[in-house]
């Protein structure tokens, strides 16, 4: 699929929910809104990335508004590095929120205000059971549970109550809130869900104006109705919440009735999308950070070296279903490749530098040569410095001149090769050190051969890349690759971790680049001639320390 069809794709009603917006529209919706709504507790990966282009994407779609909305309600595990990183992702993606960031803890105080609603509509009741009782009390799936001994108690005893958990009176699960609504319900979130925990800890927003810190039930669906959110998409596994949060939205005086729709989790292979896994990878040091260019994260994919129109061309491309799925990482790394084909500026780098001594070619003299940025756009051209002593991969010479030319494409004694964008040669010599090692070729160049046919009866082998020893510049090189060998690593017998490819990670520190790339800005995206995609890094690469991270192969070598 090319650039233009995923981005027509995404304007057609295709998806579940574009469909019921539409209906909507035709019963009189006039502005759709929807949210954002991460848990501050980890990074972002490609699977909230999906979520990020779903709910923004829609929103933009219809003209509407999206709102980025900080699900805060869990102080404990969240962090304001989060927060920030989350804003850097949503922005780094090419959206836009509405208005200001906003923060379920902006909402507690209404929250609260609530919940002394429902105590006095007899609706909800302070219960001292203990968690290992209440968990008894809950009943199984199959089999009916039981009233809480607190349930009818008075909602003056209940409201006190809840004020003085509410003032740190009490400790930590002695006591929770509760919604009054059907013990026996087949649908368990039914039971009596928890409104309020008390949970001693500061938060990120609010600091320590509260013992007590509301559960995301009691949260969501009020979030949305305060903030006008008209549908409010989320994944499968809130499907059935679903019937609480239309309680909620029934039972207490909200502003609005959002509703509810879920869509499948998106799941790729050869890699691992839950949070706390990722969070195992960085705690435990197996990857060197959130932002590690093996990491699925948006800060790690970004680091890689993918692009957000890739990111989102992908996440376009997906069906949103009522189902989950997983995708083959092979089909992401389709819409990367396709997009650094695209869009990356041409250039060269020898990984595993070889000597090549041109002899005919004066000592000390400098040639510039031009050389298209890009061969099929118009991206201008860049100049290429050719001197006597030149950098080529080890990996392109063999001392085997009887090489098949057809499978190989080496530079050999005796034979001819073309330079990209510069001289046809002839390799004549090979220096050794004492080990026996190849330390130089030696070779002459054609005269007259720059952006010019050789004279007749003369064939080169092959192009190959090459970097001025002398006008070229040093450079570092990281290689990645797939951070699993296998297509399930958290399923299975053993731990995800004994499924990490060993070889996902390595350095390379001389290596050659043409001069123009120390000037590269951070983030910028290169095609290095026959070896891959490469990107400046973000946080290290300089003009002084050059350093380029692989974001991918120019094909696939995963394939079965
Ligand atoms: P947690 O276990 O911390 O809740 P989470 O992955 O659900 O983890 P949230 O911060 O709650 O993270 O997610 C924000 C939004 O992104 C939610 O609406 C969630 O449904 C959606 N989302 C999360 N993971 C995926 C995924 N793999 N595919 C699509 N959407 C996702
Ligand atoms: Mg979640």
């Amino acid at each position: 699929m090319s650039n233009n069809d995923a981005s027509n794709a995404a304007k057609q009603p295709t998806n579940f929910i574009h469909q019921i917006i539409e209906q909507d529209q035709q019963q009189g919706l006039e502005k759709v809104v929807t949210r954002f709504p991460p848990e501050p507790n980890g990074y972002l990966h490609i699977g909230h990335a999906k979520s990020i282009c779903l709910n923004f994407g829609t929103a933009e779609k219809y003209n509407g508004e999206c709102n980025l909305r900080f699900d805060d309600t869990n102080p404990g595990k969240e962090d304001q590095e989060y927060v920030d990183a989350i804003m850097d992702d949503v922005r780094w993606l090419g959206f836009h929120w509405a208005g200001e960031v906003r923060y379920a803890s902006n909402y507690f105080d209404t929250f609260y205000a609530w919940a002394q609603h429902l105590i006095k509509e007899g609706k909800a009741y302070v219960c001292d059971l203990s968690p290992e009782q209440a968990s008894e009390y809950r009943g199984w799936a199959t089999e009916p549970g039981k009233n809480s001994p607190f349930r009818e108690r008075a909602a003056e005893e209940s409201l006190d109550l809840l004020e003085r958990m509410k003032n740190g009176e009490f400790d930590e699960g002695s006591r929770v809130l509760r919604a009054k609504i059907d013990m026996a319900s087949p649908n368990m979130n039914l039971r009596d869900p928890i409104l309020y925990r008390i949970r001693k800890q500061s938060h990120h927003q609010t600091g320590d104006k509260w013992c007590i810190y509301p559960s995301y039930d009691f949260a969501h669906g009020q979030e949305d109705a305060i903030e006008g959110v008209t549908h409010s998409i989320c994944t499968l596994e809130f499907a059935d919440h679903r019937p609480l949060y239309e309680w909620f939205i029934e039972n207490l005086p909200v502003p609005s009735k959002p509703r509810q729709y879920e869509f499948g989790r998106l799941n790729i292979n050869y890699t691992v999308t839950s949070k706390r896994k990722l969070k195992q990878l960085v705690d435990e040091g197996h990857v060197t950070g959130w932002d590690d260019p093996r990491m699925p994260t948006i800060q790690g994919m970004r680091r890689r070296g993918y692009s957000p129109q890739a990111v989102r061309n992908f996440c376009d491309s997906l069906a949103v279903a009522k189902t989950d799925g997983t995708v083959d990482m092979a089909q992401f790394e389709f819409f990367i490749r396709e997009d650094l084909n695209d869009n990356a500026a041409r250039a060269m780098c020898v990984m595993n530098p070889l000597k090549l001594i041109i002899t005919n070619f004066p000592q000390g003299e400098v040639e510039m040569l031009s050389a298209p940025v890009h061969p099929q756009k118009e991206m201008g051209s860049r100049e290429l410095p050719f001197t006597r002593e030149l950098y080529i991969d080890r990996a392109d010479f063999s001392e085997d001149s009887t090489l098949s030319r057809k499978k190989f494409r080496l530079l050999v004694p005796g034979d001819y090769m073309r330079l990209r964008s510069a001289y046809v040669i002839c390799a004549d010599e090979v220096v050794k050190d004492a080990d026996g090692e190849i330390i130089e070729v030696h070779a002459s160049l054609i005269p007259g051969t720059v952006g010019e046919n050789p004279p007749e009866g003369i064939k080169p082998r092959g192009v190959m890349h090459w970097v001025s020893a002398t006008e070229g510049k040093q450079a570092k090189v990281r290689i990645y690759d797939r951070l699993f060998n296998v297509e399930s690593p958290d399923k299975g017998e053993g731990d995800f971790l004994s499924n990490i490819n060993p070889d996902s990670f390595s350095e390379t520190v001389n290596c050659w680049v043409e001069p123009g790339l120390v000037n590269a800005i951070p983030e910028t995206s290169f095609q290095f001639e026959r070896e891959g995609y490469f990107v400046a890094d973000r946080y290290e690469h300089s003009a002084e320390h050059p350093v380029f991270n692989k974001t991918i192969g120019l094909r696939d070598t995963w394939k079965k």
